[in-house]
């Protein structure tokens, strides 16, 4: 072989090797690409929504807006003036919506139990520690009596009742069939009637039943725990689908 022609064809194999490595790399940044292309449409999904047309004034730092869930604990009670209706201790500031609440519902035919409203931390530790003491007499070993606990009772300081602006509501009748409060009360009218027009007096369903918005509450279904909002703030989350976690993200991506 001589010498011209050697280097001909180590020149062409060089080439060709380049060219099939830059096939590869372009493979690899493309999929890389696909890849970080769905990843950030699951992060889209997750909650980050553009809030337009939001109601005039509102901030996402509004006593009637704060949020509590096991992601936002508040550690140390919460101090605001209380009041009681229909024996249940609630923020003084909503006292006359759940008076209107209740009494909306009655003037369209349904009576209504109010079950929960405000409970401390302190209470709610009793109620956590009183469960999993039932739990350990029931043979379960710590890890898996405290797992138990938390699946049926918030951590406390994780609890939304600890902020005095939630109520557990119920028709009489849905109360009557399901008194230790289960998904399936939204199956009478009653109760349909409060989730419907829960907004008018303020409130949203906070914890629907959307597994994406599961997702974002971390709380399953509640077709009984209704959150004070304002009357705004609830009729824009309700038009617009919203958690209240997607809500306040919301707010504060634009600026609020
Ligand atoms: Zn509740």
């Amino acid at each position: 072989m001589s010498k011209k022609k050697f280097l001909a064809i180590l020149l062409s194999l060089v080439v060709l090797a380049a060219v099939v490595s830059a096939g590869v790399y372009w493979q690899t940044g493309r999929s890389t690409e696909q890849e970080r292309s769905q990843k950030s449409d699951s992060s889209k999904s997750d909650q980050s929504v553009r809030l337009t047309n939001l109601p005039k004034g509102v901030k996402s730092t509004d006593w009637d807006l704060i949020l509590v869930n096991k992601w936002h604990k508040k550690d140390s009670e919460i101090n605001f003036d209380k009041a009681t209706v229909s024996g249940v201790t609630v923020d003084q500031r909503i006292k006359q919506a759940v008076l209107d609440f209740q009494s909306g519902a009655r003037a369209a035919g349904y009576q209504t139990n109010l079950i929960s409203g405000y409970r401390s931390i302190q209470y709610q530790k009793e109620v956590f520690a009183g469960v999993k003491k039932n739990n350990l007499a029931e043979g379960m070993n710590d890890a898996a009596a405290e797992k138990a606990t938390a699946a049926v009772v918030q951590y406390p300081g994780s609890s939304e009742h600890q902020t005095g602006l939630a109520i557990d509501m119920a028709g009489s009748d849905a109360f009557e069939r399901y008194p230790s409060l289960e998904a399936n009360m939204d199956q009478f009218d009653s109760q349909k009637w409060l989730i419907d027009h829960a907004a008018d007096y303020g409130f949203v369903l906070r914890y629907p039943k959307e597994k994406e918005q599961m997702k974002q509450t971390g709380i399953d279904y509640e077709s009984w725990h209704f959150r004070y909002v304002g009357v705004a703030n609830a009729k824009y989350m309700k038009a617009h689908n919203l958690t209240l976690e997607a809500y306040v993200k919301g707010l504060q991506e634009a600026g609020r």
